[in-house]
């Protein structure tokens, strides 16, 4: 990130005089102009279908100044803002003409374009990226999921190396920054550190959710037991988190007691928060602690919820092809199914409010829908992951309809075919006539919503005081919103 560039120093007891020059680090107005902006400033979440689907307010031939710290002045900058089109904070938005007036500010003219917010991407596994094109697809959730074990659980023959991994990752993140992502909300349970590298080194943002998974937890003392509101519920990936970083909040435990005390404190990074798997998969107790945890310290949590029909079998009866995969290597002794539809028993454990992100969400009746859409739970829809993994469609219209606050992602590349949200996008409008959305609703899930959903005030929208994090929309989305001439 440009705020993060560093001056570079003479290693040290190596002294050269007059052969080691400094660069010029500088903070420092740039400017881009468009033909067209689309800011989606000032709209504000809303549960309102009216504001999702009406047209956006198009602002013609504006300039978007950028306040930033950049290294040897302009002639880097302007390159970098052509390539990426990321990096400091937004001074101002606006008209060609009072820009004008500013003298000496450096402008790049993107040409005959429409610039919107850069995109947010709320739900990927990155880690996962290794295992593109190496999955089960189109059988259904259990088989899908088989085939993933066997390439990740323990014993596992197909271990990758970790030059293969650390590229796949890169390849993850170029694609995301090809796309002009501003943002991740991406799941992790082993190598958060290794993700979190190569999005910086793409300049792209992300939220970590440490996932919670299963039924034992360890305890302080090495023994399993059931979850409590401990450290017994920390997942590793947290850990691994601070230990690579050095932006690190600590934060207490506010029921364990203050910074110190026992069971707290808990060490936050900044950009981390906590998920539950799924209903089916994580022990209740341990998901409603995770989202009170997330609740206290004013963090999103995310789940998997009702992506496929084996979920709801499972948890409405205790049976089928889910039961038989989960008594093998997860379920407890003497385990019995809450005998309710995933939305319903979500919400009886208190997992759904405005602060929760529930992925996928396609095994809905039309009880879950307004139950969904009237807890005010961010929903994610990640169609693509669906259709490849055939689970079905979410009904993305009757969620939007029903006023749920809605956002999209892409999945793993182990359930997909890339990682650029605008495919995701495409995905939606292509769905049977009832379950899509118009071009102008996409735009808000792509951008702002997705920003709302990850709880990040900062990016999402372009206007003054949020970062400078932007993209171009595709010629075939610009035509579908009327905003060419
Ligand atoms: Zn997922």
């Amino acid at each position: 990130m440009w705020a993060c560039v560093q001056r570079r120093a003479p290693a040290p007891g190596i002294a050269v005089p007059g052969l080691y020059t400094q660069p010029t680090v500088q903070t420092m107005l740039i400017a881009v102009r468009a033909r067209r902006v689309i800011p989606l400033a000032g709209e504000g979440p809303s549960r309102d279908p009216r504001d999702l689907f009406s047209p956006p307010r198009v602002l013609d031939d504006h300039v978007v100044v950028i306040r930033g710290v950049f290294l040897d002045g302009a002639a880097r900058v302007l390159p970098l803002v052509l390539a990426g089109l990321r990096g400091g904070v937004i001074e101002a938005v606006e008209p060609m003409d009072a820009f004008r007036r500013r003298a000496g500010v450096p402008l790049a003219d993107l040409g005959d374009v429409t610039l919107i917010p850069g995109v947010v991407n709320c739900h990927t596994h990155l880690e996962l990226s290794h295992l593109a094109g190496r999955t089960v697809l189109g059988g259904g959730f259990v088989p899908w999921v088989k085939s993933l074990l066997s390439l990740t659980g323990a014993g596992a023959g197909a271990e990758t190396p970790p030059e293969a991994r650390a590229s796949a990752l890169a390849d993850a993140a170029r694609q995301l920054a090809a796309c002009h992502t501003a943002h991740v909300g991406d799941i992790t349970a082993v190598a958060p550190a290794a993700v979190r590298r190569a999005l910086q080194a793409a300049s792209i943002g992300c939220s970590h959710f440490a996932e919670v998974f299963g039924y034992r937890f360890a305890t302080p003392g090495g023994e399993p037991a059931a979850p409590a509101d401990t450290a017994a519920l920390w997942p590793q990936a947290m850990a691994e988190l601070l230990a690579d970083d050095v932006m690190v909040d600590v934060e207490g435990d506010a029921e364990g007691g203050a910074k110190g005390g026992p069971g707290a404190p808990f060490p936050v990074h900044p950009d981390a928060a906590l998920a539950g798997h799924a209903l089916y998969s994580t022990h209740p107790v341990a998901l409603a602690a995770a989202r009170r945890w997330c609740e206290r310290n004013h963090r999103v949590f995310s789940m998997h919820l009702a992506e496929h029909p084996d979920e709801v079998e499972f948890l409405t009866t205790g049976r089928g092809a889910l039961a038989d995969l989960l008594a093998v290597r997860v379920l407890p002794p003497g385990f019995a199914a809450p005998g309710m539809r995933p939305v319903p028993y979500a919400a009886e454990l208190g997992l759904l409010d405005e602060g929760t992100l529930a992925v996928h969400c396609v095994q809905l009746d039309a009880a879950d829908i307004r139950l969904l859409a009237e807890s005010g739970a961010h929903v994610c829809l990640c169609p693509r992951s669906n259709a490849a993994i055939d689970v079905g469609a979410a009904p993305a219209r009757a969620l939007a309809e029903a006023g749920a606050p809605l956002c999209l992602g892409t999945d793993s590349l182990a359930s997909n075919h890339d990682l650029d949200l605008w495919n995701e996008a495409r995905a939606l409008r292509n769905l049977p006539a009832g379950h899509d959305l118009p071009p102008a609703a996409l735009l808000r899930l792509l951008t702002a919503r997705g920003a709302s959903a990850l709880g990040r005030g900062d990016i999402g929208v372009i206007a003054p005081g949020r970062r400078a994090r932007l993209a171009l929309l595709p010629q075939d989305f610009s035509e579908a919103l009327g905003t060419t001439p």
